[in-house]
């Protein structure tokens, strides 16, 4: 859903540590969304300054500004979009920019639109161009130029639209441009979450599920979902199910070790990709530097994967550095897969000396 092309949507698809919501996950999560911003675990700076915007604007008896929420696929956009409408008692209308092709196609939402509705708007930096240019007068003045005809005889017939409340979603706030940053009056980036929120939201999950579990399995199953919510809540699914096939339902740490070792999770939340690339790193490279493509070969996957699917991760974990000069393991690297770094390694910065350099 999130993804570019074809290939990364493939492989996100299969993986059970990827942060971009599958069909299963669609079907359950509706259930797990916390219904108000009270509900919403972690977040904290998020969540006090969205409760002081929105408890203001309903003291005015006025439609909320706009909110735009930048953060990486699975961390709680579209739940805090629905608590929005939540808390304003107002209806929501869900898009994405992929799904606005033409001007037109906005024209068509914004046109429908009730007073004071919420416009959760996914992936707004992938709208296209003219769609952006309507959006800017929507957003400022609450009213679209629509084009009737063709060429010289064309003319704009301004439509005033009622006051809503847009909410976008980007996963790269950078490459918003300014002009459509700049018209939101309240924006707010999500951060990864802590083990410890990571816990509470496993065991609130687990109690609309009827799961027990106890915080040992908890911590876990926490540890391996590489800070997203999302990923912990599919974690936690799969665990339960080992939980109740081979043991007597009860989630303890042993069981779920247990089951994310059959799911080839590991403790850090590397799945059979990300410890792919990295044992191809250490093995085969001597933890590098290695070009991306002779990496990508080395494990037998396409560039783009490598680069969009396992990387991040292996970089936010201080696993593997992208350098000028081709991809390199740090310490951490080899330390987590139990092996030993070639001596000239010992030194901590990186595989600088192996290569002569
Ligand atoms: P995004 O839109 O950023 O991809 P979602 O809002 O769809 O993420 O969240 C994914 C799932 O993670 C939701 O089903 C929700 O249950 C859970 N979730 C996200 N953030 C939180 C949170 N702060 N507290 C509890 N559950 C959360």
């Amino acid at each position: 859903m999130n993804w570019d092309d074809t290939t990364d949507a493939e492989a996100a698809a299969e993986r059970l540590v990827g942060a971009v919501a599958d069909g299963e996950d669609q079907a359950v999560e509706a259930a797990l969304r916390p219904k108000d911003l009270g509900e919403f675990i972690g977040q904290e700076k998020v969540r006090e300054q969205l409760d002081l915007v929105l408890r203001a604007a309903r003291a005015r008896g006025a439609t909320a500004d706009h909110v735009l929420l930048s953060g990486a696929p699975g961390l709680g956009k579209t739940t805090l979009s629905m608590i929005i409408a939540a808390e304003m008692e107002a209806p929501i209308r869900i898009t994405s920019g992929p799904a606005i092709q033409h001007a037109g196609d906005l024209a068509a939402i914004l046109s429908s639109l009730q007073e004071g509705e919420v416009l959760f708007l996914d992936e707004i930096h992938r709208m296209s161009r003219p769609a952006e240019e309507m959006l800017y007068m929507a957003m400022e003045d609450f009213r679209v130029d629509v084009i009737v005809g063709k060429g010289p005889g064309a003319t704009a017939i301004p439509l005033e639209l009622p006051p809503f409340t847009l909410v976008g979603a980007t996963t790269r706030a950078g490459l918003l441009p300014p002009p459509l940053r700049d018209r939101f009056g309240f924006t707010a980036h999500m951060e990864f979450y802590g083990p410890a929120e990571l816990e509470r939201v496993i065991h609130r999950s687990a109690g609309l599920l009827d799961v027990g579990i106890d915080p040992t399995g908890a911590a876990e199953i926490a540890g391996r979902s590489r800070g997203t919510p999302r990923i912990a809540n599919r974690l936690l699914r799969r665990v339960r199910d080992y939980a109740q096939v081979k043991a007597d339902g009860l989630i303890t740490q042993e069981i779920a070790a247990a089951a994310l070792a059959v799911y080839e999770v590991d403790a850090r939340g590397l799945d059979r990709l990300d410890r792919g690339v990295l044992e191809a790193l250490l093995k085969l490279f001597g933890g590098g530097p290695v070009g991306l493509s002779t990496l990508a070969v080395a494990v037998g996957e396409e560039r783009e994967t490598v680069e969009e699917v396992a990387e991040p991760f292996l970089v936010r974990e201080g696993l593997l550095a992208r350098t000028p000069r081709g991809r390199v393991a740090t310490p951490a690297a080899w330390a987590h897969l139990g092996l030993t770094p070639p001596r000239s390694q010992g030194s901590g910065n990186g595989q600088q000396d192996l290569f002569g350099a």
